[in-house]
């Protein structure tokens, strides 16, 4: 690579499998030199995520669920014990319950709203006045959010909602941390096969189909989510804060369907 993170350490958090989202994000960070940590869900995970962060040369690992303050304030311990400062963090988190990822959104109930709002926008709210507490010389965050924020996607239901949310805290964290050097922006990312997605109602169709409409007839991989990744958490993103960037092959722009695409 070209050195673009050379001489920065950041958190990696929702690296789950080779799937994730986190891992694009974090291969393409590693690549330019940058020196990560990486948190999380529960013991289960860590047999999975050890020998991912081995391949990019991190041996820096710690438990963290994000519904816990506890857990939460913990991992930042274990951070200060070998890092004075942090450069950047990446939150690739959400969760809800997959019986409520499909049928119809009104039927969503108190406390799966609660959870999917707690798990999925509140955390990156505490992540991030913990992170900032450790970029004495500014740094930047990034979350994951979808376009089911914006619009009315097939099954996104409460998830929908909670993006928006996220979504809006990127925008008011952006504003609160400016002022000390800190950006803040959050990726749309276009459908993409991983664990968290499988949750989802007819994901095969909503793939197809944006595979189909999307202005570069291709859906993206995680791979162009981590080259985007890299330009708003380098230098390269120095005067962009408080953005939701698309990265969806241009789905978002797209009124209606393409008149080439077939029938599915
Ligand atoms: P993934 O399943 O690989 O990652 C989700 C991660 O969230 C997992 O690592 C899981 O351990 C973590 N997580 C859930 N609850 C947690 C908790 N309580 N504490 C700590 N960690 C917890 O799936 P992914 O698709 O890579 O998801 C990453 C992010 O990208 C999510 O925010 C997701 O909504 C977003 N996103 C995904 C897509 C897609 O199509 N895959 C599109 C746009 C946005």
């Amino acid at each position: 690579g070209m050195g673009l993170m050379k001489g920065r350490r950041g958190l990696i958090m929702g690296l789950a499998n080779d799937k994730s989202i986190a891992w694009g994000i974090a291969k393409a960070l590693a690549d330019q030199g940058a020196e990560l940590a990486f948190s999380y869900q529960g013991e289960a995970l860590k047999k999975r995520v050890e020998p991912l962060a081995a391949q990019i040369g991190s041996d820096f690992l710690a438990e963290c669920d994000v519904s816990d303050e506890a857990s939460i304030d913990a991992l930042f311990q274990t951070i200060a014990t070998r890092w004075d400062s942090i450069d950047f963090i990446v939150h690739a988190i959400g969760f809800s319950d997959k019986d409520q990822l499909r049928g119809r959104y009104a039927e969503t109930t108190r406390d799966n709203f609660l959870m999917t709002m707690d798990i999925s926008v509140y955390s990156f709210t505490a992540v991030a006045r913990r992170a900032a507490a450790m970029m004495p010389a500014g740094g930047a965050m990034l979350t994951l959010t979808y376009y089911g924020a914006e619009r009315v996607m097939p099954h996104y239901n409460v998830m929908g909602v909670a993006k928006a949310a996220l979504e809006a805290s990127v925008r008011y964290l952006a504003e609160d941390f400016g002022k000390d050097g800190i950006r803040v922006n959050a990726i749309s990312a276009g459908p993409i096969k991983t664990l968290a997605a499988s949750g989802i109602g007819d994901l095969r169709y909503i793939l197809k189909w944006n595979e189909l409409n999307s202005p570069l007839r291709r859906n993206v991989s995680q791979e162009d989510v981590g080259k985007s990744a890299l330009y708003l958490l380098s230098d390269l993103g120095s005067g962009v804060t408080g953005e939701t960037h698309h990265v969806d092959s241009g789905y978002h722009i797209v009124g209606m369907k393409a008149v080439d695409a077939p029938d599915i």
